[in-house]
């Protein structure tokens, strides 16, 4: 990213969300990007997720503008490299734990029984195989949010986007799911940048980087004493 800048529209003056962001991000790092509540870490991870492509200033994806693309090569480039996991797990309610997952592969132009091995294969990654036909109410908030991980890696994504992904979760479910998402990070190479209030969780990533009001403040590297 370089030199982004975002506001948003608030009646007469503009909210100057993003001041100036300049972060470069390589392959195999875990950044936790933390900061107060409206601090824009939000904001950010959308831009980097290509889920929001109205700011100003420079987003280079693999050495390669992404600025100039139409909204469907956006789109494109989104479901084929990108996994999302959300703080409220944003898992479709009526539809079993085996459709909630082969919904990017089908929009990646899978067809159902071409997904299946390959939602199978995530299931086994978050060690939920034998909850596939169940669905979500039946399911406790650890688990949704394990699911919400196969949805996320069924693709393969070389990178994985996580807004506060244990914000709904207690301590013991919120390290279960890092330890996916730290074995993601080292035995698969996934990329990830997540969100996180806790302090606590910061030791499973390689870096952090702290905003506050849009700016960055702090960037560094994780320690191997870090607590
Ligand atoms: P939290 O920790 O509470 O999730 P955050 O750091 O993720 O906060 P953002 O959601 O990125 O913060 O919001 C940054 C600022 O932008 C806040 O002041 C927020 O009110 C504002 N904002 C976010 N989305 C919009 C929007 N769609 N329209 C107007 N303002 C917005
Ligand atoms: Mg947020």
């Amino acid at each position: 990213l370089k030199n982004i800048n975002k506001y948003y529209k608030m009646g007469q003056e503009d909210l100057h969300v993003l001041n100036n962001i300049n972060l470069s991000i390589d392959e195999g790092e875990c950044v936790a990007i933390m900061g107060a509540s409206g601090s824009g870490k939000s904001t950010l991870i959308n831009v980097m997720g290509f889920l929001d492509s109205k700011y100003q200033g420079d987003y280079l994806f693999n050495q390669k503008p992404i600025t100039h693309l139409t909204d469907n090569e956006i789109s494109k480039v989104r479901n084929q490299t990108v996994g999302f996991i959300f703080q409220d797990f944003n898992l479709i309610e009526h539809a079993t734990v085996l459709e909630n997952i082969q919904l990017p592969l089908l929009y990646n132009g899978f067809t159902p029984k071409r997904a299946l091995p390959h939602v199978k294969n995530a299931l086994e990654k978050v060690g939920l195989a034998d909850k596939i036909y169940q669905y979500p109410s039946q399911l406790s908030g650890g688990q949704k949010q394990r699911i919400a991980i196969a949805r996320a890696l069924v693709n393969k994504p070389k990178f994985i986007i996580a807004d506060e992904p244990t914000g709904a979760l207690d301590t013991k479910n919120s390290r279960s799911i890092m330890e996916i998402i730290e074995k993601l990070n080292r035995e698969d190479g996934v990329t990830i940048v997540m969100v996180t209030h806790d302090p606590s969780l910061v030791k499973y990533c390689t870096r952090v980087v702290r905003l506050m009001d849009g700016t960055i403040i702090e960037d560094r590297e994780v320690t191997s004493d870090e607590v």
